[in-house]
């Protein structure tokens, strides 16, 4: 008797371990048909259930992993996932396309490893991708028969078992093709440069003729037509300088800044500037006073680029400044570098826009409308091409002082 109980209940506690260590297929078979055989009975069809149960959700999970996969595969920009010990995850096909490796040459890899043996991979991988003013400037690299230009975005990939503990996973680089919205900025730039340039021709030719209607010469103009001719030739050098602007900015935005680097004498290029707009600050009564040292270091500067900048900075600091104020130019040597500053006593710029005052376009809400926003963000490429550094300082209401340095 103590057999005919002991026995089943021996087996079945094996049975059970065997459950517990996921070997579904443990069945149990007890002659007769009493408890012990519904005991049994009930205990296979509980492990045929695990056992299919297992089997689906191992299915499910392997379906799910693969369409993930075919979706980071079948997506157009690369895509390269790193472990937390820096070894190579996994990497799509756009990814093994731009780098030309197999993927047995990369996934499950260090980083170090791959870096020696292919360029692209290490530039991005390093942190470090080339920085111009702060701003990530995209990669260029060869994809898809052509020059393509990719950004770069490092996700890093955390796990979080609570909101305290936060464990690295590794990162994602992900790359951008951009190629398209460059192409597009190409076209516009061209297009810019090649308008502005057919339309420097017959511009200058109406200043010419604007010349000739006024000078005595060509026949006697009454009051009303030499106030007309004076608002043309005021609209005709708007014009010019705007296309002007324009070309600058062409030549900015496809990096064809031509320099001519020389040894310039800083007073010169300011009276050249001053020289510029005496007339427009005669208008508003506006006193132009240069402050130098009396000697003072050449610099090395496109002298051109140079008074272009100030007479830039001069004409908004006249624009925005009021009626008999005073614009002081400013020279001074610091350390091996001379700094020109422009100073006015006019409206001031509001802190919040001061950051984007150098992008192109900008222009302060509700300031006058009649400029392009470009000036300051081409005195900005330009100041910086010849090595100097453009900045501002201001405050609403008293006035602004824009200065930059050149290189002794
Ligand atoms: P533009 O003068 O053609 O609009 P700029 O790039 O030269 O373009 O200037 C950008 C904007 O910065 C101007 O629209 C104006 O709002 C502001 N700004 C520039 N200089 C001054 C200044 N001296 N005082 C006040 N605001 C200024």
């Amino acid at each position: 008797l103590p057999g005919y109980i002991a026995n089943p209940i021996k087996t079945l506690t094996q049975s059970i371990k065997q459950i517990a260590a996921k070997n579904y297929n443990e069945r149990i078979h007890f002659e007769g048909n009493d408890e012990f055989a519904e005991l049994a009975n009930a205990f296979n069809s509980m492990a045929e259930k695990l056992g299919e149960y297992e089997n689906s959700n191992l299915a499910k999970l392997m379906f799910e992993k693969k369409r993930i996969e075919t979706i980071i595969n079948n997506m157009n920009d690369p895509v390269i996932g790193i472990s937390e010990e820096n070894k190579v995850l996994f990497a799509n096909n756009e990814a093994l396309k731009i780098l030309g490796l197999k993927d047995t040459d990369l996934i499950g890899k260090h980083i170090q490893q791959v870096s020696g043996m292919n360029d692209l991979f290490r530039s991005l991988v390093s942190d470090s991708s080339p920085s111009v003013n702060n701003k990530k400037e995209p990669l260029k690299i060869y994809a898809n028969g052509k020059e393509s230009y990719f950004e770069k975005e490092i996700i890093e990939i955390n796990a979080y078992q609570n909101t305290d503990d936060k464990r690295p996973l590794g990162h994602v680089i992900a790359l951008k093709n951009i190629t398209p919205f460059k192409e597009l900025d190409f076209a516009k730039t061209n297009f810019i440069a090649t308008v502005s340039h057919e339309l420097k021709t017959p511009i200058s030719a109406i200043k010419m003729s604007l010349q000739l209607l006024k000078a005595e010469k060509t026949g006697e103009t009454n009051t009303e037509q030499k106030q007309l001719l004076e608002s043309i030739a005021d609209d005709t050098e708007r014009l010019l300088k705007i296309t002007g602007e324009l070309l600058n900015l062409s030549a900015v935005e496809t990096g064809n800044i031509q320099l001519n680097l020389q040894d310039a004498e800083p007073l010169q290029i300011v009276s050249y500037a001053t020289e510029a707009v005496k007339v427009t600050a005669e208008q508003k009564n506006i006193t132009l006073s240069v402050k130098a040292p009396v000697t003072l270091p050449l610099v090395k500067a496109d002298a051109e680029k140079t008074a272009w900048v100030l007479i830039n900075l001069l004409t908004n600091a006249i624009r925005y400044s009021p009626e008999y104020s005073e614009v002081v130019i400013e020279l001074s040597q610091q350390d091996s570098k001379v700094l020109f500053t422009v100073k006015d006593t006019g409206k001031g710029i509001d802190a919040r826009y001061r950051e984007r005052i150098f992008d192109r376009y900008f222009q302060v809400p509700g300031s006058n409308k009649t400029g392009t926003g470009l000036g300051l963000a081409i005195s900005k490429e330009f100041i910086e091409a010849q090595g100097g550094a453009i900045a501002l300082e201001s405050e609403i209401g008293m006035g602004s002082r824009f200065y930059f340095s050149l290189n002794i």
